[in-house]
């Protein structure tokens, strides 16, 4: 395993902001992340792991060792019960690669999480979700190795604590490298249309897996920028999450404050992009950073950018959303 030096991360980042890793290893095999740890122990380096780059925004360079994760492979296991089917995929595949290969294998459930950037390892970090689906609803266990404890782990669905974009892992400072995950997905075929969007959209009775699969994607593609053309990565903020009580006050003051139904009790999820919406922000530009024409929650990179250039647009964002409405945003994008 070859540990390169002064690494320019931009291509590494979907926001395609410019930032220099001082160390940087590719990993692929658990020989190759022992040794890599060892190495930065030596070394006395922090590390950082880093898939796809969809989901982090470096406002400076990292003077430590980039894990880049890049182990392969999908194993095909067997189910629990005889209507459903266990597979182990390892951390590095892509993520919509992995999903468009169970809807191949006729292995249903994840099609409303379709054409999402990144890494499967990178899945359970923020529990991705799209489409009234997320990881959690088809998760089994993961293989993770424990910095703290110096040794290999697995952890069952319990364990990692998954909630909205959230879980174990976010909240863990990087403690745990995800190394492979494992699902079970079901035989029979049962759409998910409980996202009103979506079945709006597909208006049929009883879609088959890759009408709802070749749907997500049409949407996807229409509403959310590529990173490929615009640096992007993805909702800057999560949907806050507010009491009843703050809902119905705030209802009040926004007549037509749209809200989602969470399991929680005496909860609420309102939708981030909607209170940006009523400030002004779409479009909106402030030095290099801009906010998408089409949706106030996607930060964009029109070409020159730095980290700094978005993180002080999103800042100044969630101080107009605190001041106006007292709702504190929460970025979804790790700031790094
Ligand atoms: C256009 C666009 C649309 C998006 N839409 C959605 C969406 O609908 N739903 C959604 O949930 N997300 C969405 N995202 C966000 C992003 O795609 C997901 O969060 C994805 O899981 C990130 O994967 P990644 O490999 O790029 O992770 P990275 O950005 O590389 O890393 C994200 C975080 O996870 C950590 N990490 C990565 N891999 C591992 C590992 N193997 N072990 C331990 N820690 C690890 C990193 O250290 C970092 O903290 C979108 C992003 C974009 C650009």
């Amino acid at each position: 395993m070859e540990i390169a030096q002064s690494v320019n991360l931009q291509a590494y980042n979907t926001f395609g902001v410019p930032a220099t890793a001082a160390f940087f290893a590719s990993i692929e095999s658990k020989e190759n992340l022992e040794k890599a740890l060892q190495y930065a122990a030596g070394e006395s380096l922090p590390t950082l792991v880093l898939g796809g780059g969809s989901n982090v925004l470096f406002i400076r360079d990292y003077a430590g060792l980039v894990l880049h994760i890049n182990n392969r492979g999908i194993k095909w296991l067997e189910g629990l019960a005889e209507d459903s089917q266990r597979v182990r995929v390892a951390a590095g595949e892509n993520w919509h690669e992995f999903v468009s290969a169970c809807l191949a294998k006729e292995l249903y459930g994840l099609e409303n999480l379709a054409l999402i950037p990144g890494t499967v390892g990178a899945a359970p970090i923020q529990n991705i979700g799209a489409y009234g689906v997320e990881l959690a609803d088809f998760f089994v266990e993961l293989s993770c190795y424990d910095r703290e404890q110096n040794q290999w782990l697995s952890l069952t669905r319990e364990q990692c604590e998954f909630a909205y974009r959230d879980s174990l892992f976010k909240r863990s400072g990087g403690r745990y490298l995800v190394f492979d995950i494992t699902l079970e997905l079901d035989k029979d075929w049962k759409p998910n249309l409980s996202y009103q969007a979506l079945a709006g959209v597909i208006g049929e009775v009883d879609p088959s897996a890759q009408q709802v699969f070749d749907t997500v994607c049409s949407l996807r593609r229409e509403k959310l920028p590529d990173p490929n053309d615009l640096g992007n990565a993805g909702s800057f903020f999560k949907n806050p999450i507010v009491s009843d009580e703050k809902y119905a006050a705030l209802q009040k003051q926004l007549p037509g404050l749209p809200n989602y139904a969470i399991e929680e009790e005496g909860l609420t999820k309102i939708p981030a992009a909607w209170l940006l919406d009523q400030l002004g922000w779409k479009g909106r530009r402030r030095g290099r950073a801009q906010v998408h024409k089409h949706h106030a929650l996607i930060l964009v990179n029109p070409g020159y950018a730095l980290g700094e250039d978005i993180l002080l647009l999103a800042q100044e964002m969630s101080s107009s959303v605190l001041e106006n409405f007292g709702i504190a945003l929460e970025p979804e994008v790790q700031i790094l």
